[in-house]
């Protein structure tokens, strides 16, 4: 059998992620309550703002970090796959490694915004330079350990990675990707700690880093639960190998590893948060660290506007430039309101963060998927409109003694995206789990196929008190009320469309809770729509309130704003249809008869791919046969 086929089942693997699920909600949350028909205003409304000293702070770095990043050669480290020693060098200088760490473990103590607002600007560098410096942040050693970590840890670990020693976090393994419950690197306890055992693949930042997070199974055993468990581990410790260096379309100078593990002793003092808590604090760091990629999308999402602004106006064909033809007009219109609206999706979500009032997981996680298809989308467009230039590489450009314009490269770095921390897919399923929450606290025992008669008896009287009160709550609102949102001024219709289309949304939801109720889990399609709206109406609120906010400064932002809702409305119509028309159980269908080579005679014709070797590689337990080629990058002043 294949290494995919074994392990454990979809049920086991959907109890550890249960398991490692924040079920807990101790603070409101717009995300939530828009699954729940409520267009709740008031948490975002008025805009949220950074202290004083929060904005000297962050302006102040800004300021420092500029000049640097304008010093970067971004075609240097595409053509050499690698960041260049300086940089780090550079960045370590300005306190880069440590952006939100508090100043008294030796970070700069940036708030969430400016953090993102630094990542969306080093990211113009290069896209390399801004993933080195988020995976190295949000999920790396310092997120963590300053969540998670006791004083001891934050003493002798933060001041490092916020001086520049570069950290990794190591999850992923050949055999698990989005699926924990498949962990199969071991950490057995011994005298005084741990020994690890495995291997890890594609850690970004692997083969550079000097210090890692680990991810690890702790065998159960008499007295002791075990479980996946997260150590900090020194990347020089003895029976560590980093045997390969990954290649990828994108992201060329990014340095991502495969590292095995063979009878690394481990400290008990490096265990963070206690045995078997590893996967919710990977969750969990993940609630904030999850606005670091969004922001890299809003880099390419400004520099796709900028380019397509410039060539398009520039460009004539058939008497006209390419930009007046409307073909590419609705593009450019897309790129525009688009790229506004992102950047105020992230403001918001970053500006709750800091303020710390709301719960943000769902706002963090809807911008992630939001924000990763629609950074595609719009590189996509760029590619288009620049024609036969958008799939020439910048060097190839400038030899012609044209400028180098990178639009290839862009929709490369993108593509990762939509997989890494946590795949759209994964994101429709996350998000999705939260917003059919409500129904299953008060309906689940009638939909779970293991629960007794009596419990099932109790169940719908407990619904029936639920829907009782809430439903009716769906069926009129302020949206209805033509003179309601004035304060939005012109767009005030969009908010009341907004608040009728939430309302709207959790009907949805409600009559496929009715008419799948247990098998509701499996309507994959059906639920990444609706979590798909729900993201739609996020982006909607946060750009009017973002032109609202900026009306005096921006005046013209509520043009963009407008236009954003206009377009999302009608992305909004097509969403709504396609939850009740659809092809659906044609394509299951479908797919498994693919599955089972039914249609195999539609690839005749045609030199097939390889089929030597394994899909995955299977883990050999062991020391290592291969040479290790950690880099050690130099530290200034070491
Ligand atoms: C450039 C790069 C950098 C990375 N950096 C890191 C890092 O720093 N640390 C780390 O630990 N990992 C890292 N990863 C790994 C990354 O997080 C995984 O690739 C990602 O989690 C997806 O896992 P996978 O590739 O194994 O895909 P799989 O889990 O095998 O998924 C394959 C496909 O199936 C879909 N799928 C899976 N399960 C379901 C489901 N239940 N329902 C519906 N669809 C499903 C997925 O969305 C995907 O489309 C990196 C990967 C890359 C390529």
């Amino acid at each position: 059998m294949s290494p995919t086929q074994t392990g454990p089942t979809e049920r086991e693997a959907r109890k550890v992620a249960e398991a490692a699920r924040e079920s807990e909600w101790t603070k409101p949350s717009f995300g939530k309550e828009l699954f729940l028909g409520r267009l709740r205003l008031d948490l975002v409304d008025p805009w949220p703002s950074n202290s004083a000293e929060q904005i000297a702070a962050g302006e102040a770095f800004l300021a420092r970090l500029r000049p640097f990043v304008e010093s970067i050669d971004g075609p240097a480290i595409e053509e050499n796959d690698s960041i260049p020693d300086e940089v780090f060098h550079g960045l370590a200088d300005l306190g880069a490694f440590g952006m939100k760490l508090p100043t008294a473990h030796g970070g700069l103590g940036l708030s969430h915004l400016y953090y993102c607002k630094a990542l969306t600007l080093a990211g113009s560098a290069h896209a390399s330079v801004g993933t080195l410096l988020s995976a190295h942040q949000s999920i790396g050693v310092p997120q963590p350990v300053k969540m998670f970590g006791s004083e001891e840890q934050k003493q002798r670990f933060l001041r490092r990675v916020a001086g520049g020693e570069v950290s990794a976090f190591l999850l992923t393994e050949p055999d698990v990707g989005s699926d924990p419950a498949r962990l199969a690197c071991s950490a057995v306890p011994v005298d005084g700690g741990y020994l690890l055992n495995g291997v890890k693949l594609w850690a970004t930042n692997g083969t550079i880093a000097s210090l890692l997070v680990v991810m690890a199974r702790v065998p159960s055993s008499e007295g002791r639960r075990g479980g996946v468990t997260a150590f900090v581990v020194e990347a020089d410790s003895p029976g560590i190998t980093v045997e390969n260096r990954n290649a990828f379309m994108g992201l060329r100078g990014i340095e991502n590893s495969v590292t095995r593990f063979h009878d690394v002793f481990v400290p008990a003092e490096n265990v963070l948060g206690g045995e078997g808590r590893g996967l919710k604090i990977a969750l969990t760091t993940l609630n904030t660290g999850r606005l670091s990629l969004p922001a890299l999308c809003v880099t390419s999402a400004k520099w796709c506007l900028n380019v397509a602004r410039g060539w398009s106006a520039e460009r004539v064909q058939w008497g006209r430039p390419v930009g007046r033809h409307e073909a590419l007009a609705t593009k450019i219109s897309h790129i525009a309101a688009t790229t506004y609206a992102l950047e105020a999706m992230l403001d918001l979500s970053c500006l709750l963060a800091d303020d710390d009032a709301n719960d943000i997981r769902i706002e963090a996680a809807l911008l992630k998927l939001y924000a990763s298809e629609k950074a595609w989308t719009i590189a996509d467009e760029l590619v288009q409109i620049r024609g036969g230039r958008g799939f020439e590489t910048a060097a190839s450009q400038r030899a012609r003694g044209e400028r180098g314009i990178e639009a290839e490269q862009v929709l490369r770095d993108l593509r990762i995206m939509r997989i890494f921390e946590g795949s759209t897919e994964i994101m429709h399923l996350m998000i999705a789990r939260e917003a059919v929450d409500a129904h299953l606290a008060v309906a689940g025992d009638i939909i779970d196929p293991e629960a007794s008669r009596d419990d099932k008896i109790r169940a719908v009287a407990k619904a029936g008190a639920f829907y009782a009160g809430w439903l009716p709550t769906l069926v009129a609102g302020k949206g209805a009320v033509p003179t309601s949102f004035g304060e939005f001024g012109p767009l005030a219709s969009h908010v009341r469309f907004l608040e009728r289309t939430t309302r709207k949304l959790a009907r949805s939801i409600f009559y496929g809770m009715g008419r799948w109720q247990g098998a509701m889990e499996h309507k994959q399609a059906f639920l990444g729509r609706v979590v798909d709206i729900g993201a739609e109406l996020f982006a909607m609120t946060a750009a009017c309130l973002r032109a609202k906010t900026e009306r005096v400064e921006h005046p013209e932002g509520v043009e963009l704003a407008d236009l954003f809702c206009q377009q999302a409305r009608v992305r909004l119509g097509a969403l709504f249809t396609a939850l009740w028309d659809n092809t659906d159980d044609a394509d299951d269908v479908a797919a498994k008869q693919v599955l089972a080579g039914r249609y195999r005679f539609i690839e005749d014709g045609i030199v097939l791919p390889s089929a030597e070797g394994p899909w995955v590689s299977p883990v050999v337990p062991g020391p290592s046969v291969k040479p290790d080629i950690r880099r050690h990058v130099p530290q200034p002043g070491r």
